[in-house]
This record gives structure tokens, C-alpha cells and sequence, in this order.
């Protein structure tokens, strides 16, 4: 028996070891905090947090592309519904208007998930047990200042907190393990027609948002916030401030000569509404901007006589700004004179490739426009493009002049010339995340084909968004110029490509599956593609294609899939409109029945949230005629 001799033991003594046995209970209790340095290893083969799911692309070069290998070729067949967990509306709900896009991130054993008028679950990883739910109350009158929907693609997290860029433009960070509001940064006005879906990255002690709103006549731009205070670091407008007022720095001084006539009666256009990524080596925040605005060229005062001669810089452009200051370090523009609605905005995938005998730091997109871009991420030098669906807008690229987009001159339209373009609404690629396997060196891309026809309104509305520009009909329009398509043949109408960028060539394609939007896709360490197509979850092998898994969750509004591991058992997990999936191999619950026919799901993603919501409300006016432009 051992017993304390009171008097050789200082009393000091037994504080210490009542207070270290305090701290380190204290330290069991608190998870490891996210943080810059953790942030830059996530994802990777020096993953200080295997398992997680920190940031939106799960690496900060967002190639979605998992370390995990418990799931593989052997099991991935007997994968099956480990938990399911309801993703009510809040109170007052205002329906599903915008469906679910949103990438869950996982931390602290808990899934983090953003939903349509910005709603935030955290769940339990292990059993779907809610913890918290947090309502930014979005005030449903403000939702026709909204030009393309209510939905969020994702959160960022670091130092404790939880990042939710909100759909009336406000910045909001919760402490992740509470839920409680911890600071709010008004990003824009959303009676000036801005708003927010995209998913914010964080930047070292920054967090990285951008703006939507193109189709209703803003006057794009990104910025960075302090993630301490929420207070603004810098800002980036991608469109010189209006004739007349002082330019914000030489780069907007640089775009104004870009311009002509009365354009910036209309705002100019450029939101940033998916493509952002950090790029940690060259402290460089890399952008997407969206379409000019209005899209006829001929709206932004440009005459006849001068039809594509002004590139209305930096609209669909790539943007690489310096992460601590926002000042521009390089632009490559995907589509001068934008006149399509070609939103240069599609999420980027960071990686190194051997590219004719040497390895190359590129970052690669494939947006509405059709190409698949492929730069050098340190200095915006031009390595290649190449259409992955057929295109006709563009004929070449100019190897003279960084790969400068050549456009065919027939393909611009006013009230009295239409035109048919490849590709057609919607675009090509949209947001639905691409992934990138660095074994099997293929980026997976789902897209869609097809052509729409373009011509002008008497006057824009900027009021109404883009489907009230009178821009467009659907289908085909004998009376237009027909021009020569280049592009790959046999793609279909939709489907999903793997692509070699060592070559910008598809390796294999598999015309019908997926589409532009939806849940993308997700490749892991063990030779797997996971795509969300429609109502089911698909696993290939990610190295030839073949299918291994074709699994109905039977839910529509099905968002990224993600995986991570807790308890030593990995898990797919993604969104639907209504409801948390988790699978596992040997998972047994049962899958959700489909809901009936007529069940009052809006624009067939989103639903209702469960429980008594109204039913949605009519879509927006606005972009109706690119149904599935997001921003
Ligand atoms: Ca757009």
C-alpha cells in the first residue's frame, strides 16, 4: 500500500498534479485545432489529420483525391448505408429553391454541411446524430435580389472556426464547436444585387470569398478577410471602377483600356462564384471570373465595327492576385469579348505534371466555354487548351501571344444576327467538382454537349437577369451562319471523361453519365472514382473506367461526395436535398424509398428540406434561360 508521506511532499507538489491532470484532461477533451500549417499538409501524403476532410477540395491544390485505401476494388461493392441523418429546413423555412451543392468537410469526428439558404448542420460522423444547426435567417424578400438560386457550395474552417459565405452576401464565422456566431463581415449589398454561394478558402490567417450577381449587372470582385476579426484585408475588382472614378490600383488602370463606350451602364459582369483556390508555395490566390455583362457585346458599347476587338478585362478570366496584399500577379483570359455567358468559373485542380520532359506547377480548368485550360500556375504562362466537348466559338489558340484564345468573328450576334454556339446552356462544365488521381495521372471530368442559340433584347433588364436580356431560345436556328465544330467526337450529350493532361486528351469517356452539375467526383489511393450522377452513387476503377459499383440513394439533389475515417472505418458521405447519406462497406440501413412522383422537389435537385415546408417558391426570373448557372 502506498501511502503519501505528508510531510517530505510539498503542498505546491499536489497542486502541480491536480493542475497537469486538469490539462491534460483538458487537452483529451479538445481537438487538435485546424490551422494554416495543418491546412497545407491536408489531403496529402503528410497529412497531419489523416482521416479529415478540411478544406472544400480536401487539399488545398483541390484535387480530391483521398489517401484512404480501406475502401478498394475488392469491397467497394459490398459499400452500403451506414447512417442517414435528416437535413430539416429551419424554421420559417423558405424552401429548396437552390438545391444542394454543398462539399460536407469533416473535423473532430464531426460532418460539417452547408445547405441551401444558408443553413449549416454539424452532425456526429459516426451515427448522424445532430449537434448543432445554425440559421443565417436570410430574409426571404431579399431572395429576388439573388440572381441564380440560394443554394452554398461549401465552408472553410481554420483556428476554431467555421466559415459560411452567406447567400445575402454577409461573411459569418461560427466557432465549430458550438455553432455560436462568432463575427459577421458585410461583403457587399445585397440590394445592390450581390450575393454569395461559393465556398471561401482560407489563405494563411485570411479567409478568401467572391461574389455572384453577373446576371444582374454587379460589378465583380473577391477579397480576403482577417479570419481573426472578419475585418477586410483586400479586395480585387475583376472590372475597372466606372469612367471617371479613380482606379483602385494599376491593374484596374491596366483593364480600363479594355472597354469602350457606355459599358459600365450595366456594372460589366466578372463574378467570382466557384474557382478559388490558395496556392500556399507562391502565396497566390487564383480566381475564376465569370461572364461580361450585359452578353451582347454590342450592350457593353461595343459598335459593330469593333466587334470582338475589346477584351473587357478581367471578365472569364483566371486571375492570380498575391494572397497578402490582392495586388495582380498574372491574368489569362479564357474567353475575350465574352459574349455567351462562358463564366470562366469552374473549380480549379492544382498539380505538378511531367509536361514534355519537365515537371510544370500547372492549374487546370474546364469551364463553361468548353476547353480544358492548362497554365503554369506561377506565372500564368500558357501550357495548352484543348476542347473536351465540340466548340465553335473559338478556332485556335495563339501560341504567339500566351495561348490568347482566337474567336471565330461569326459567332458574335445582336438583335438582328442570331447564332448557334457550341457549347450551349448551362455550359460544358459547370461547378460538379472535377478530381485528379496523381497514380493514374487522369483528371475526371463530368460535362455536357450540345449547342443554344443567341440573340439580343431590344434593352437589357437589370433588374431580371439574364433570361430577360431576351438572349436566347433553345435548339438550333436555320437562319444563323453555320460554323465549322471542332472538338472530340462521341462524347453524347453528357457524360464523364478521364483526361490526360500530360496531353489535354481524353483517355476514356462514358457518354450518358452525369452531367455538367451535380455531385461530381472523388478518387482515392486505391485506384477508385466515386461519382454522384442523378440519384445513385457510381464507383469506377480510376485507372480504365470500369464500372464496380452503380448504387441508388434514390434522393435527388445528391451533392460532392466526400470520404474520411473515423473509428478506423472509412465512409463515402455526401448531401442529399433531404437527408446525410454515410455508406461503409457492409453497411446494412436501408436506403431511403425514392420520394413519389409530383412530391413538389424544386427544379428536380433540390426538395424540400423535410418536415412542413411550403412548397418552393417559383424559380428566379433571373437566368432562366442558363437554368444551371450557379452563382
Ligand atoms: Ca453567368
Amino acid at each position: 500500500m502506498t501511502t503519501f508521506n505528508i510531510k517530505k511532499t510539498p503542498l505546491w507538489a499536489f497542486g502541480l498534479v491536480a493542475g497537469l491532470t486538469l490539462i491534460s484532461a483538458g487537452i483529451a477533451q479538445q481537438p487538435r485545432t485546424v490551422d494554416a500549417k495543418i491546412l497545407r499538409t491536408a489531403g496529402t501524403a503528410k497529412d497531419a489529420m489523416p482521416g479529415t476532410w478540411l478544406t472544400y477540395g480536401l487539399s488545398q491544390n483541390e484535387q480530391r483525391y483521398s489517401q484512404l485505401k480501406q475502401i478498394d476494388e475488392s469491397n467497394v461493392a459490398k459499400l452500403g448505408l451506414a447512417w442517414s441523418a435528416p437535413l430539416p429546413a429551419a424554421a420559417g423555412a423558405r424552401g429548396g429553391r437552390g438545391g444542394t451543392e454543398g462539399t460536407p468537410l469533416m473535423w473532430n469526428n464531426t460532418i460539417y454541411q452547408s445547405m441551401d439558404n444558408s443553413i449549416v448542420y454539424a452532425l456526429d460522423a459516426r451515427t448522424g446524430e445532430q449537434k448543432w444547426m445554425y440559421d443565417a435567417k436570410i430574409d426571404p424578400a431579399t431572395s429576388t435580389h439573388m440572381c441564380c438560386g440560394t443554394h452554398n457550395r461549401g465552408l472553410a474552417l481554420s483556428e476554431g472556426k467555421l466559415i459560411l459565405a452567406a447567400n445575402d452576401a454577409r461573411l459569418i464565422a461560427l466557432d465549430a464547436i458550438t455553432g455560436k456566431e462568432l463575427w459577421q463581415s458585410k461583403v457587399a449589398d445585397i440590394n445592390q444585387y450581390y450575393s454569395m454561394t461559393i465556398a471561401p478558402r482560407i489563405a494563411g490567417d485570411k479567409v478568401i470569398v467572391g461574389v455572384g450577381g453577373g446576371e444582374f449587372f454587379i460589378r465583380g470582385f473577391f477579397a480576403a478577410y482577417n479570419l481573426k476579426d472578419g475585418s477586410l484585408a483586400w479586395k480585387f475588382h475583376t472590372v475597372p471602377p466606372k469612367p471617371g472614378e479613380p482606379f483602385e490600383d494599376k491593374a484596374q488602370e491596366a483593364a480600363a483600356k479594355t472597354w469602350t463606350g457606355d459599358w459600365a451602364k450595366y456594372g460589366g459582369g466578372g463574378p467570382v462564384w466557384d474557382g478559388l483556390v490558395y496556392d500556399p508555395e507562391d502565396n497566390l490566390v487564383i480566381a475564376g471570373t465569370g461572364n461580361a455583362e450585359p452578353w451582347p457585346q454590342e450592350m457593353r458599347g461595343i459598335p459593330k465595327s469593333e466587334w470582338g476587338k475589346w477584351d473587357n478585362l478581367y471578365t472569364c478570366s483566371i486571375v492570380a492576385v498575391d494572397a497578402n496584399t490582392g495586388k495582380l500577379k498574372w491574368y489569362y483570359q479564357t474567353v475575350p469579348t465574352d459574349s455567351w455567358d462562358f463564366d470562366s468559373v469552374g473549380g480549379f485542380i492544382m498539380a505538378d505534371i511531367p509536361i514534355d520532359g519537365k515537371t510544370r506547377k500547372v492549374i487546370m480548368q474546364a469551364p463553361k466555354s468548353g476547353v480544358f485550360y492548362i497554365l503554369d500556375r506561377t506565372n500564368g504562362q500558357f501550357i495548352s487548351a484543348q476542347p473536351f466537348v465540340p466548340v465553335n466559338w473559338v478556332t485556335g489558340f495563339d501560341k504567339k501571344n500566351n495561348g490568347k484564345p482566337i474567336i471565330n468573328q461569326d459567332a458574335y450576334y445582336n438583335q438582328e444576327n442570331s447564332v448557334v454556339i457550341y457549347p450551349g446552356g448551362g455550359g460544358a462544365h459547370n461547378w460538379a467538382p472535377m478530381s485528379y488521381n496523381p497514380n493514374t495521372g487522369l483528371v475526371y471530368l463530368p460535362y455536357a454537349a450540345g449547342s443554344y442559340t443567341f440573340n439580343a433584347a431590344a434593352e437589357p433588364d437589370p433588374h431580371a437577369g439574364g433570361g430577360a436580356h431576351g438572349l436566347g431560345r433553345g435548339g438550333q436556328d436555320h437562319k444563323s451562319t453555320p460554323m465549322p465544330i471542332w472538338g472530340p467526337e462521341n462524347v453524347g450529350r453528357s457524360g464523364l471523361q478521364a483526361r490526360d493532361p500530360k496531353t489535354n486528351t481524353i483517355k476514356w469517356v462514358k457518354p450518358g453519365r452525369g452531367s455538367s452539375t451535380g455531385g461530381g467526383t472523388l478518387t482515392t489511393a486505391s485506384n477508385l472514382l466515386f461519382q454522384i450522377a442523378g440519384t445513385a452513387l457510381y464507383a469506377y476503377k480510376a485507372d480504365s473506367g470500369d464500372e464496380l459499383l452503380a448504387l441508388p440513394f434514390n434522393l435527388p439533389g445528391g451533392a460532392p461526395p466526400i470520404t474520411y475515417m473515423v473509428d478506423g472505418t472509412q465512409y463515402i458521405g455526401f448531401a442529399t436535398g433531404t437527408r446525410f447519406m454515410a455508406l461503409k462497406v457492409g453497411g446494412t440501413e436501408k436506403m431511403p424509398d425514392a420520394p413519389p412522383r409530383g412530391a413538389g422537389f424544386g427544379r428536380g435537385r433540390g426538395g424540400p428540406r423535410g418536415g412542413a415546408a411550403p412548397p418552393p417558391p417559383p424559380p428566379p426570373a433571373g437566368d432562366g434561360l442558363h437554368g444551371q448557372d450557379k452563382q
